[in-house]
């Protein structure tokens, strides 16, 4: 029996990708030239999905990229001149900073205490702030950063940009685009598709932005700038041959979402982390990481294994049933359990049943 991966991404694909990868062999779509006609098409049904599967306005920019890492890079390249500041709260949101120091910004930071929530009174945000970044579902340690927290501060800063990683939420999420600017995500996992395809979503501020800084005579990147991805994009194409495989996947993965229903999509995972969170709020030993119930994350659960995340890895691997252990400096010290929309309520029943008998 194949084994199923609880990992935070890649992770086990939806169930009916399979099936949609056969498709694509039958009509050869890995050979599709990527500037005929029947390329266009992909692109169309992919960036029309993303769309909505996002319940983006219908002017919102879908651009295509490698992976949720580069999408950090063309976000800061493109939002900030100088001036980013960041929610810093674990790994992938460090990352982020990171990126925009590497890039010669200067980066500013608010960082929370691992595990807690941001005290978002004490971010001292200036008014030379040109971009805010949050990191809506912090992989690493599984603790979200609500929305409603992230229009109040665009309320409270309306001259700022607003980016926000979504890597591991979208299309879980209900994103604000009254206050988001710009949202970006990878396909490998809660779309449950193979890794290798990045998607940044941006609205006409942000485009704005970009022009801005050409004409300043900053670097906003060369083939996969906002610019030229949409002078691409208004021909339903991309800069460079891209991954039309996985486009093609995300489109039809999109496509069932929608037949689903995008508000089922988005609760399941909410009904199947109370139960994991109820399990390990029970467990004598394996406590959820983060305290606080309501910054839990949805998508990716955390808990701590204090006397090691390797046996009881490999006692559930045995069984069929991959986890993944924490990231980087907690490798050891917790498990994380992805809980995305591949994940079905009968396979984390299974999960739980096959841990509690460890
Ligand atoms: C996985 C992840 C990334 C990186 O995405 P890649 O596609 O692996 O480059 C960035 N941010 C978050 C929150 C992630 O979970």
């Amino acid at each position: 029996m194949k084994p199923i991966f609880f990992t935070p991404g890649p992770s086990q694909l939806y169930p009916t990708v399979e099936n949609y990868i056969h498709d694509a062999l039958e009509k050869s779509i890995p050979s599709w030239p990527h500037r005929s006609e029947d390329f266009k098409g992909i692109f169309r049904d992919a960036a029309d999905g993303v769309r909505k599967v996002m319940d983006a306005p219908k002017e919102t920019h879908v651009f295509f990229l490698g992976s949720g890492t580069e999408a950090m890079e063309r976000t800061v390249q493109n939002m900030a001149e100088k001036r980013s500041f960041h929610f810093v709260n674990g790994s992938f949101s460090k990352r982020l900073f990171k990126t925009a120091s590497q890039l010669g910004k200067q980066p500013e930071k608010i960082e929370a205490s691992p595990g807690q929530p941001f005290d978002f009174s004490k971010a001292n945000i200036s008014n030379e702030t040109e971009l805010l970044c949050f990191t809506h579902n912090e992989t690493s340690v599984g603790i979200k950063t609500p929305m409603e927290g992230i229009s109040k501060i665009k309320k409270e800063h309306p001259h700022a940009l607003v980016a926000v990683d979504v890597v591991s939420s979208a299309p879980c999420v209900d994103v604000d685009w009254d206050a988001v600017d710009c949202a970006f995500f990878s396909v490998q996992k809660c779309f449950g598709l193979p890794a290798g395809l990045g998607v940044i979503m941006v609205n006409e501020s942000a485009m704005q932005k970009a022009k801005v800084l050409q004409e300043k005579g900053v670097s906003i990147g060369s083939f996969h700038s906002f610019l030229s991805m949409a002078e691409e994009e208004a021909k339903s194409q991309t800069p460079e041959t891209p991954n039309v495989l996985t486009m093609y996947l995300l489109g039809k993965v999109c496509e069932d979402f929608q037949k689903i229903g995008i508000d089922a999509i988005k609760k399941e995972p909410k009904e199947k982390a109370a139960l994991l969170y109820d399990y390990f709020d029970a467990h004598p030993v394996h406590k959820p990481f983060v305290d606080e119930a309501e910054v839990r994350s949805d998508t990716v659960i955390v808990a701590k294994t204090p006397q090691g995340s390797k046996p009881l890895i490999s006692k559930l691997k045995e069984k069929g049933l991959v986890i993944g252990a924490g990231y980087s400096d907690y490798k050891d010290s917790q498990i994380r359990i992805a809980n995305f929309p591949a994940h079905g309520m009968k396979d984390m029943k299974h999960l739980l049943d096959e841990m509690s008998k460890l």
